[in-house]
């Protein structure tokens, strides 16, 4: 290991001890306030500290690390207003700290298992595996991006419980996302998804949902458990959630807010913004409802990607609210010290793209086994199920040209690359190789031709409309976004 990492290492691990303590603190710390409000005011000093070191030594835009400073600060808040309100259970303020803070976001994951891996292919391993088990859902959505449905297709238990088991085992994960179709809704063998949480009980689960399965007895479960956060989906209030979701949708959403509220559950929401809704997403009516009112813990916004049932370009929303969203998002991380991450526009959170398996970045299995680099590529080049089949694991799936390409294509955009010595790294607020950088994105599909998810994915790769409209969209962006790049993040 060399010098620099081996600090690196020894700091975060100090930094995660440290967090070990607390947690086992607060059940008296969070009685007195005086003492926990003094604690979080000297833990986000040491944040604004060391990003000032970080900046002094000039390796990456001094933007990009006041944006994470920001963002580690609204992670610190959230957390600490969570615990000092008493609204996470004891199992879940033990998990959060110890496993998803101390473990996956400061540590980074095991070390050993690291440690070989970067020994055999020269690089940290992905730090955690999206999976989708099921494609079934209970809801029909115009534009779902994973076109489901009531089919039955799903991962076997065997394997679903072989990813994770194996992720931490060769990588090191301690963190996992499950999406869907709907996960809750996942059964094979008898089993279900919060065996799946309960069994890996020393990792961390973050759970996408539509949330109308949350009844009490659910909310009881997952407060126990303490290792799962979910985020239910909403498209902005009442009438906008509904009409994309189906009528008594919202109020069922309520009732889950109200059981996970109850039970102690630390959960947030997550947003599809379309052209239609992306002011109404982030107007203040919305953000208080949801921050205030419904005490959401974080929220995940994703700007429309035209994949999925009916795609359409006439959804994303215009460059223009994008660069408005942009403003908006930070601001209410800065000023409001909200926890909110908008994908793209928060890709300085990431350092740019976390797809294919970057080190520090992830990749998907779905439902059918089938890979693919992000949850928003739906081109597969590879298949878990014949993976395990030929008795092989996740590092020969790691090894695929395609996700190397890909892979590449990052750090020829700027991941791990010293910013003041190899020249300034592209635009990080315009992370994305398929919505930022079709071009790039189209040439590495006709390369490697992974196998289209659905039907959807097929036509649009062959539409010459498609290519022609995202490349345009595409320009439109970086008109309107390189500048701000260059005068917010690289001066
Ligand atoms: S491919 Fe796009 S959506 Fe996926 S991780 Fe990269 S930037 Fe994010």
């Amino acid at each position: 290991m060399d010098i620099e990492r081996e600090r690196n290492y020894q700091r975060r691990k100090a930094q995660a001890s440290r967090v070990r303590t607390i947690a086992r603190l607060i059940p008296v710390i969070k009685s007195i306030k005086p003492v926990a409000y003094h604690l979080l005011s000297s833990w986000e000093k040491q944040i604004r500290k060391n990003a000032e070191i970080d900046i002094a030594k000039g390796h990456e835009p001094p933007g990009a690390i006041r944006d994470r400073m920001e963002i580690g600060v609204a992670v610190l808040r959230t957390i600490g207003r969570a615990i000092i309100e008493d609204r996470i259970s004891s199992a879940t303020i033990e998990k959060l700290l110890n496993i998803l803070v101390g473990e996956a976001i400061i540590k980074q994951g095991d070390k050993a298992a690291k440690e070989e891996f970067r020994a055999r292919f020269g690089s940290a391993p992905p730090a955690f595996v999206l999976i989708s088990p099921t494609k079934k859902c209970n809801l029909l959505c115009t534009g779902c991006y994973a076109d489901s449905d009531r089919t039955e297709i799903k991962l076997s238990w065997p394997v679903l419980d072989q990813i994770v088991s194996e992720a931490r085992e060769l990588w090191g994960c301690r963190f996992f996302v499950l999406s869907g179709g709907e996960p809750l809704l996942y059964r094979d063998e008898g089993h279900t998804i919060m065996d799946l949480v309960e069994k890996h009980s020393d990792c961390f689960f973050l759970m996408y949902t539509n949330g109308t399965l949350i009844d009490e007895k659910m909310a009881k479960r997952m407060s126990l458990a303490g290792n799962i956060m979910p985020a239910i989906s909403v498209e902005g209030l009442k009438e906008r959630t509904e009409a994309r979701r189906g009528r008594g949708i919202f109020d069922r959403i309520l009732k889950a807010f109200d059981n996970l509220r109850q039970e102690k559950v630390f959960f947030g929401i997550s947003v599809t913004i379309t052209r239609e809704n992306a002011y109404e997403v982030f107007s203040d009516e919305t953000i208080d409802f949801y921050f205030n009112q419904q005490k959401v813990n974080f929220a995940w916004a994703f700007q429309y990607m035209p994949i999925g049932r009916a795609y359409t370009l006439d959804l994303l929303p215009t460059p223009e609210q994008r660069r408005w969203m942009f403003q908006r998002t930070w601001e209410l991380v800065y000023d409001r010290h909200h926890f909110l991450i908008d994908f793209w526009n928060s890709g300085t959170a990431t350092k740019g793209c976390i797809a294919a398996g970057r080190s520090g970045g992830y990749l998907v299995v779905n439902w059918d086994g089938s890979i693919t680099p992000c949850a928003f590529i739906p081109y597969s080049p590879i298949n878990i199920n014949d993976i395990y089949n030929q008795g092989q694991n996740l590092n020969q799936i790691w090894e695929h040209p395609f996700l190397a390409d890909l892979r590449k294509w990052q750090k020829e955009y700027g991941y791990s690359k010293n910013h003041s010595k190899e020249g300034p790294v592209k635009n990080w607020i315009m992370p994305c190789p398929m919505r930022d950088h079709f071009r790039d994105m189209y040439e590495l599909l006709q390369k490697h031709h992974p196998k289209p998810l659905d039907q959807n994915a097929a036509e649009a790769l062959s539409d010459p409309d498609y290519y022609k409209g995202l490349v345009e969209y595409n320009q439109r962006v970086a008109d309107l976004m390189d500048p701000i790049w260059e005068e917010k993040y690289i001066r």
